[in-house]
Order: C-alpha cells, then structure tokens, then sequence
C-alpha cells in the first residue's frame, strides 16, 4: 500500500484516486476550488420561474464504455450511479445557405442514407469510403494508443512506425488534407473539420488520425446524462469517498518534493508542514506542473499552447425552440475563424474572437435542468485562449466579453434562431474565467498541447505521473479517464 496524493479533483483525477483506493492504496485528493469536478462544472440560476440548472463545460458523453469500465473496475455498476441517455440525433449540423441541416447518428447505415438524402448519392458514397478509412485508425489507435501509457513522445512516433495501419493513420497529413482527398461536398468537409476543435486544434494543422474522433462518435453514440453531465462529478465522488480516499476542497497543492529524482510529498498553501506521499499523480495541466509544482524548463519548453479555448453563454429562454439537443451552426468562412482565434504568432497576426463563429447550442429537453415553458441554454463557440501573447485575446478588457455576448446572439438571428427577445437572463463566461476556476492555462479547454502528441504519463521523477486532459492520450471526458487507467495500471496495486 502506497500513501498517494492527487493533485485536482477533475474527472481524470477523481477517476484515478477511485482506481487506486479500489486496488488497496491510501488515496488523498487536493483540490484548490470549492468543489469538484474541475471543467465539469455547474452553475444554477434562481429565478421566480423557478431554477434553471447548467452543464458549464462537457455537454456531450462518448464512449460509454469507458465509464462502465470505470465503475466496474471499483466495484460498482454505473447504471445505479447516472442515467445515460442516447442522442438521436447526437448533433443537428446546420450549414451556411438555405440548403438542409444534417443530423447525426450512432447507426453508420442510417447516417449514411441521412448524408445521401440531404447532399445526395455522391456525398453518401464518398463519406462511406471515408468511414471504413476511419474505422481503419480507430482499430489502431484503440490497440495501441488509446489504452498503453506514453512514456515519453519519442515512443508514440516509434510506435506509430510499428503500426500496421500505417497507409490509414497516414503521418504527415492534416485532417483537413483527408477530408479534401475523400470528401467533395463542402459541408461535409465542414463536418469533419469541426473534429479537430475536439482536441483543442486547427484542422489545417490537426492530423488525419482524428478522424478517429468521429468514428468514436458516430459507432458507440453520443449521450446525455438525466441531470446533467455534472453528476458525472458526484458519481466519483461518491465512489471516491466510498472507497476511503479523502478529498479534501478549497486546498491548493504549491509545490511538488522531488529532491535526488523520487517524490516525497507535497506543499499546501499556507500550511508550513509538507505532506509526504510515496506517489504523486497530477491532475493539472502539464503547464501548470512544469511551470509552477515542479519547475522543469525542458518539459516547459517541450509544451506547445496553440490550444483552442471557449467562449460561452448560459441564456434562460422563455418558450420552447424546437431545436435538437445540440446544434452546430457553421460560418459561411470557417478558415476565417481559425485564422482569427489562433492568429498567426510567427508572423505577428493577434488572435482575436471570430466575427462570424460556429455556434453550437446545447439545449437539454429534460424537466430537471429547467422550470416549465422554459429552456436552459449552453451557447459555446471556439475562443482564443486568454492571455496577452499574439496568439491570446485578454478577455479582461474591459466591455469585450459583454460586446462579443451581444456578437453571438446577432450571429445566431442572423441564422435563423432569434432568441433576443426570450432572453430571462443572460451569463458570460469568458477564457479568463475558466482558467481562475479550474487553473486551465489560459482557459485551454482540452488542456495545453492540443492536438495528438501528450506529454507523457510518466513524470521526471519516479512516483509523479500526470492524468488529465493535457497528458497522454488527451482531452475530452473519455479521453482524460482512459488516462486514469493508463496511470492507475501503470501504478498498480504494489507500488513500493
Ligand atoms: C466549455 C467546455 C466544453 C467541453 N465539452 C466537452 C464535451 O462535450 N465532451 C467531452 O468529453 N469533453 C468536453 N470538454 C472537455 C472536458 O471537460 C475535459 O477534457 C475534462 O473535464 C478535463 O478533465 P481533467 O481530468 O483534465 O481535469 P480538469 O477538469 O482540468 O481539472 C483539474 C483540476 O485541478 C484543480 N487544480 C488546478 N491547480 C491545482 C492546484 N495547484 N492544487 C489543487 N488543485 C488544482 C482544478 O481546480 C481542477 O478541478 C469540455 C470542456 C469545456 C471547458
């Protein structure tokens, strides 16, 4: 048995603590905020009406199988846990033009013959031949990349030359180069081009191995969870506590010891005494761990942070809409979005907030998050991180985040959903903000380094290991948790 710290309290860090309080070890978990859950957050408005609940980060599910894994694996069913619900469609894509909107779904047929009927026969053959490339990557990715631990960057492009799906993973080329060579109906291209922004990246400079995300989405379905996607939070932790790990909020970890090249503990802040701990798994970004917990200007310099951030809205809405559980919105310019929220650092173009956005609108037909005649809306687009590097916006400014509100909401009339006159109340929440709420560097969703190549699980010291969204395998909920396998495997019931 192992005395092991956590550092964080989001789903990879609460994952892992369970994993290991499961397999005997004494598991403690700091978190600097109030509550739990990290970018899985809550916030609920009180109105006469009565209260409107939402999700403020992770409106989608994917890969059920990850978390009955989870829960299984620390000797509970999830089913008595949370209350998953498929999605059909999973997303209403809805395009510039006056042409039709496409909806997806988990049966590759049914989604298929929805492509052929919306953009014709070509387009079905053509993301038809897409899709069996896809499955391809996700076969491989799956075996070798998505369940083993990375220990350093060097070993997933050796590993990548021992794959052989070599001609389907195809190193070098951009996910947007795929969707050219495969796809000929814009709007498709579109589609597929939204997945990279699941890791955080441009899809010009995203590689083609993401096309793995979609398959992911549209084979094992995309879900909600009744309630909420936040009670996914209260579900580890009330499996952590369960299992005797002690999580303590309102803490904030300032230092990792790893004198002579092994951890000993941590440091709290304004507690002089360090906590000793034989491991030390940070759930953190890696630019946070490297920067401040355990200095190491290598790793930093190691760290890319082009990673996209978000920009949203929670809108209480009166009346009732008739849109699907989540719309995506597209621009008539999508390269113009990316060329404005990454900016272009090496030739001294400033990241700013895209005038013309896709906005995806979340907007949950369940009773529990709304008062009645009403509805709860999530309204996110993709946002420079904040910050005032070139390729940061510094969301602080005063009058920019109200002015860019009223941007989104013109953007959303301007197609077709007008929702100005219904508003209850309006919230805003900014880059900025997410990163003074969970620590995420500049409000980087996915965390730093987005794109495919994580820093790795394994830390410079023996006893760190990193699980979260900014190491190996990446972000997303499936992703960050599949990290706590890798690490709490990696770990394993004898450590010391
Ligand atoms: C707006 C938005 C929409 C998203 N949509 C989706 C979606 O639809 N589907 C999906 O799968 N994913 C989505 N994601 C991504 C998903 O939320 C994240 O990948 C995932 O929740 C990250 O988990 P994590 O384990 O990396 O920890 P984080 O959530 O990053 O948590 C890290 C924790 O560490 C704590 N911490 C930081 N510094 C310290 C310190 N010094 N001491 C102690 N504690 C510290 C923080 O407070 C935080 O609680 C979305 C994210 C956002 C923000």
């Amino acid at each position: 048995m192992a005395r092991i710290v956590v550092v964080g309290a989001g789903v990879g860090g609460l994952a892992t603590a369970a994993r290991l309080a499961a397999t005997g070890h004494e598991v403690t978990v700091f978190e600097q905020a109030g509550t739990v859950g990290g970018k899985l957050g809550r916030y609920v408005h009180d109105t006469p009406a009565g209260a409107f609940h939402f999700d403020t980060g992770p409106s989608l599910l994917t890969l059920p199988e990850v978390f009955h894994d989870l829960f299984e694996a620390t000797g509970a069913k999830l089913d008595e846990y949370l209350d998953l619900t498929p999605l059909d469609p999973i997303v209403r894509h809805v395009f510039p033009g006056d042409g039709p909107a496409l909806d997806s779904c988990a049966d590759p047929a049914e989604f298929a013959g929805r492509v052929g009927a919306a953009f014709g026969d070509r387009a079905a053959a053509d993301w038809q031949r897409l899709w069996r490339r896809a499955a391809r990557v996700w076969g491989a990715s799956q075996r070798d990349i998505l369940r083993r631990p990375i220990d350093s960057p060097l070993d997933l492009a050796a590993l990548a030359w021992r794959l052989g799906d070599l001609a389907a993973i195809a190193p070098g080329r951009t996910l947007r180069g795929l969707g050219r060579r495969h796809l000929a109906d814009p709007r498709l291209r579109m589609l597929l081009d939204r997945y990279a922004t699941y890791t955080g990246a441009d899809p010009r400079r995203a590689p083609a191995a993401l096309v793995a995300v979609p398959y992911a989405e549209l084979a094992f379905g995309g879900w909600y969870l009744r309630g909420g996607l936040g009670t996914l939070a209260d579900a580890l932790l009330t499996r952590c506590l369960d299992l005797g790990v002690v999580v303590q909020t309102g803490t904030a970890v300032t230092r990792i010891d790893a004198a002579g090249g092994r951890v000993h503990g941590v440091r709290l802040a304004g507690v002089a005494a360090p906590v000793p701990a034989d491991v030390v798994v940070a759930n953190v970004d890696a630019l946070t761990l490297y920067r401040d917990l355990l200095p190491s200007p290598r790793r930093l310099a190691g760290l890319t942070d082009r990673s996209l951030a978000g920009f949203v809205l929670l809108l209480g809405v009166a009346g009732e809409s008739g849109l699907a559980h989540h719309n995506v919105f597209f621009p008539r310019d999508y390269d113009a979005e990316f060329d404005a929220v990454f900016g272009h650092p090496g030739r001294g173009v400033r990241a700013r907030p895209a005038s013309d956005p896709t906005v995806f609108v979340t907007v949950a037909d369940d009773p529990a998050v709304r008062p009645a005649g009403h509805e709860a809306w999530f309204v996110l687009v993709n946002a420079p991180r904040h910050g005032t590097a070139t390729g940061a916006v510094d969301w602080r400014r005063p009058g920019l985040a109200d002015a860019y509100a009223d941007r989104v909401l013109d953007v959303l009339a301007e197609r077709g959903v007008d929702v100005r006159d219904r508003l209850v109340f309006r919230e805003v929440r900014t880059p900025a903000d997410l990163d003074a709420a969970t620590g995420a560097p500049g409000g980087a969703i996915y965390g730093t380094a987005g794109g495919l190549l994580r820093p790795a699980n394994r830390g410079p010291a023996a006893g760190l290991w990193l699980v979260g969204g900014s190491a190996h395998p990446g972000g997303g909920l499936p992703m960050v948790t599949l990290s706590a396998q890798i690490v709490a495997d990696a770990i394993g019931p004898d450590w010391g």
